[in-house]
């Protein structure tokens, strides 16, 4: 596998959920910041094809990449810490490995041959990890393996590592980070999980290169060293990673605990500039020192976990900092809302977010939500199934079409008012087969997202089945609901807006998916503005009437 480029792989022991995304993501925003052109790849060790089909319970939200491949959430961190687009080929699993394998196999590939996990579907995950660096746009590529060291999914990709760490044409160094237990009774920090955990490594023939400890305290030099000593590891190249406010602050830490320069001297490349983090410390220096607070709203129906509206809450933040607000997240559970609670539960809101979803379950406390926040002119931004139920809402109340609905929860309605679009009828697989990732989108000029987004076209990602009917479009618009953004090339309806309300956008489209940390989104950006108003303006009306 000749080429220029040089790889780091990522791994975990231990435990899972030690962060291995943000390391990882933290470690190539600092390289960028040198000057390196970085990207970031996640193999996942599951059998699923891509998480597409998976449950958010299961494994939080599914990110979508501009090229419409359905993917892990680390690949929205890689997206929000380096401001550069991923593709299908950051992110593979063992579905998809087995999948091509298997095809080949069919075609006649392997005639003759008994095909194996080592070399055939080893052989296939190198292939997968050297795709990117072949592109020749990267000198650097960060792989992080899912799971942690010692799952037997994980075993082949660890084989794969062992094997490219030996490859005369390939550099490689290989990151594995671990837990640094605190034992509060004793008052001790516990290093024998992780001299466990690399032994794990040793004995699938991998040797890592440096250490990330996760940790609550600070580690003294003693625990490091000790460390070092058992896991046949320069001290220098044992990192603190200690837990952290909040994820952006991340790569300041692993900058002073120099894991740039480590990874650099480990792969014999050059230090280049000092990094490059001013906007990314103003960004901090904001977030941490917000002029003002307000409260929002999320209403969906997988709240209990909250990775699984992860791209929002993280937009949210970034559009909060801008503004040098901080926004209060008020998570409120769709099936928990109805006509009789819904002032109770929605009425200390500055602003409404209805979260995209599938399926009946919590669509009545969607819909009465939306009624809430357009009767009493709270800022209402709703994605995907939340414009739908915005549309549906209107439909109802507004234009008195009884029982209007989405054909995805009720297929006889008489108001199909959201239906299925036509590009998808007739398919019958479930996997990779919405309609996926960025689309032009024409913005009207007098419109809210016209005023947010400053420009005419724009480009968004999508992930859905169902679409506004247009048959009922002139109908909405005359009564107030209008369509302020349509897809040039054939008309589907991705914005609408109530013109006469402070700030009332539904989009089809996902904008959470493109919010970066130094370029928060816009329309994201404008609706926590729009939420700030709506509270500045209730302390101005309280006054007055006192
Ligand atoms: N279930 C809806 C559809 O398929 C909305 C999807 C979503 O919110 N991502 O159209």
């Amino acid at each position: 596998m000749p080429s220029s480029t040089k790889y780091i792989f990522v791994t975990g022991g231990v435990t899972s959920s030690l962060g291995k995304g943000i390391i990882a993501a933290s470690l190539a925003k600092l390289l960028q910041a040198r000057g390196y052109s970085v990207t970031i790849q996640k193999l996942d060790p599951y059998i699923n094809v891509d998480p597409g089909t998976l449950n958010p319970y299961e494994h939080g939200e599914c990110f979508v990449t501009e090229d419409g491949a359905e993917t892990d959430l680390d690949l929205g961190h890689y997206e929000r810490f380096l401001n550069v687009p991923t593709s299908q080929a950051n992110n593979v699993t063992t579905g998809r490995i087995y999948q091509h394998v298997i095809n080949k196999e069919r075609e006649g590939a392997y005639l003759g041959k008994t095909v194996q996990v080592i070399p055939h579907i080893t052989d296939e995950i190198k292939r997968r990890i050297a795709l990117l660096g072949e592109t020749g746009n990267y000198d650097i590529v960060i792989t992080e393996i899912g799971g942690t060291v010692g799952d037997i999914e994980s075993l082949p990709y660890i084989e794969a590592v062992r094997q490219l760490k030996w490859e005369p044409d390939f550099d490689c160094i290989v990151l594995h980070l671990t837990l640094v237990p605190y034992l509060a009774t004793s008052g001790e920090l516990k290093t024998k999980p992780t001299q466990h955990s690399v032994k794990s490594l040793l004995e699938s023939g991998v040797q890592p290169d440096i250490l990330a400890l996760r940790t609550e305290h600070k580690l003294p030099k003693d625990v490091k060293e000790k460390v070092a000593l058992f896991c046949n590891i320069s001290p220098k190249a044992v990192i603190e990673a200690i837990d952290a406010e909040t994820i952006y602050d991340v790569p300041i830490l692993m900058e002073d605990e120099k894991l740039d320069k480590v990874v650099l001297d480990k792969l014999g490349l050059p230090y280049g500039k000092e990094p490059e983090m001013l906007a990314w410390k103003e960004f901090l220096f904001k977030f941490k020192n917000p002029k003002s607070q307000v409260n929002i709203g999320i209403i969906g129906k997988y709240i209990e976990l909250k990775d699984s509206y992860k791209s929002i809450t993280e937009s949210i933040i970034h559009a909060g900092t801008i503004n040098q607000i901080n926004v209060n997240l008020v998570w409120i559970h769709s099936e928990d809302i109805d006509e009789k609670n819904a002032d109770s539960l929605l009425k200390n809101l500055d602003g409404i977010l209805v979260a995209p979803g599938f399926g009946e379950r919590g669509i009545e406390g969607k819909v009465t939500t939306v009624k809430y926040a357009r009767q009493n002119k709270i800022p209402f931004l709703g994605i995907c199934l939340g414009m739908q139920c915005a549309v549906i809402e209107f439909g109802r109340n507004v234009l008195g079409f009884n029982d209007a609905h989405s054909t995805e929860m009720y297929p006889a309605t008489p108001y199909p008012v959201i239906y299925l679009m036509e590009e998808q009828r007739g398919i019958v697989n479930k996997g990779g087969t919405m309609r996926l990732g960025a689309y032009p989108c024409k913005v009207e000029n007098n419109s809210k997202a016209h005023e947010a987004y400053k420009e005419s076209v724009i480009s968004e990602r999508h992930r859905h089945r169902y679409e506004f009917n247009n048959k009922y479009l002139a109908e909405y618009e005359k009564a107030g609901m209008k369509a302020t953004g349509i897809n040039p090339e054939n008309n589907l309806v991705e914005i609408v807006e109530i013109p006469n309300h402070p700030w009332f956008v539904g989009v089809q489209f996902h904008p959470e998916y493109k919010s970066t940390v130094t370029k928060p989104h816009p329309l994201f950006v404008d609706f926590v503005k729009a939420t700030l108003q709506l509270k500045e303006s209730k302390k101005t009306t309280a006054v007055l009437n006192n």
